[in-house]
């Protein structure tokens, strides 16, 4: 696993720290920079038998363990997938977004076990940390305030305001970069992106987050041409589609594609769908703009409840009931 460019200077940074680093890390900034994948990079490199200048050797057994996902001495603690889990027939509530107090539980208790001996360090990451939920959070306070040894937290989050203040304040805050343009577009054609430039701007310089995006392309199309049906949408239908996308991405789809509604409504040029012009156009033509910013509205205020985890198919078809309003029939 590699460093990406744009954080060749923050790893650096860390590497020259390595021996006074705080036992409890947070790394934050944008979604879709690369800071999970920086995390991983650094853990494997803290639990190396023999690294080099800094970096994993990527050759001995705690590298080969790591990177099988079996290190002993390694937890990731993300939010659980519980219809994974489940037997019961698969009914789709979207992602699993909160990670539980029995996960923090579970931590702490094989924490209080005696390492494994197989490294002289353990590593818990921990993302996204906004899933941890007011149990949870206090749970793994308790941890960071009385740090077991030899143990070092790395917590990952694109939503730092959604941290407690007193979990911040035991964490060593690391702000992950955001790429230059130029250096995003270059990397991304490494990547054999076409149209590099133009879906950078539409994922806000998040190069990650473009990548992500060609590979949920056909489920994002096919949301785009429901949504370009206006007031003949299929509310249930869009909602199954958009669910997929998890809710927080769905709602934010919503907005960008709203947003481009009300610039084709004034003959502006699209910010987002450099593709999809001409649908916008003509949907631009049958919308009622105040029942489209009653719409927008809406939107907001879902978006602060996104990661409720109850009903949102439910909750995202009734946002799309009042999508379909805003178009005469
Ligand atoms: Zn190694």
């Amino acid at each position: 696993m590699k460093i990406y460019p744009w954080q060749q200077p923050i790893w650096q940074r860390i590497h020259q720290q390595k021996d006074r680093l705080s036992h409890a890390l947070l790394l934050h900034g944008r979604a879709g920079v690369g800071k999970l994948d920086f995390a991983q990079h650094l853990s494997q490199s803290l639990l190396c038998a023999t690294p080099k200048n800094g970096e994993a050797c990527d050759v001995c057994p705690q590298c080969t363990w790591f990177k099988e996902g079996a290190h002993p001495d390694f937890k990731y603690i993300t939010p659980e997938d519980i219809d994974a889990a489940e037997d019961a027939p698969k009914k789709k509530t979207g992602k699993k977004t909160q990670i539980s107090v029995d996960q923090i539980r579970q931590l702490i208790q094989m924490l209080s076990l005696t390492n494994h001996g197989v490294s002289s360090l353990r590593v818990v990451l921990i993302h996204p940390a906004e899933a941890l939920n007011t149990a949870s959070a206090n749970a793994l306070l308790k941890v960071l305030e009385e740090p077991p040894n030899n143990t070092i937290f790395i917590l990952v989050t694109h939503q730092i305001h959604r941290l407690l203040p007193t979990i911040l304040s035991r964490c060593q805050s690391i702000a992950m970069p955001i790429p230059e343009r130029n250096v995003a577009i270059e990397w991304l054609a490494g990547q054999k992106v076409a149209n590099a430039a133009d879906l950078l701007d539409y994922h806000g310089g998040a190069p990650l987050a473009v990548l992500q995006m060609q590979a949920d392309f056909s489920a994002q199309s096919n949301v785009f041409q429901q949504l370009a049906k206006g007031a003949k949408l299929d509310s249930a239908v869009c909602a199954g589609l958009l669910i997929e996308q998890g809710m927080e991405h769905a709602i934010t789809l919503l907005q960008k594609w709203v947003f481009d509604l009300q610039l084709a409504l004034h003959q502006l040029p699209h910010h987002y769908h450099m593709q999809l012009g001409k649908p916008l156009q003509a949907l631009a033509k049958s919308v009622n703009l105040g029942v489209l910013l009653e719409f927008q509205r809406q939107l907001v205020q879902a978006k602060q409840t996104a990661n409720h985890p109850l009903s949102q198919e439910l909750q995202l078809e009734n946002l799309l009931l009042q999508y379909k309003k805003a178009f005469k029939h």
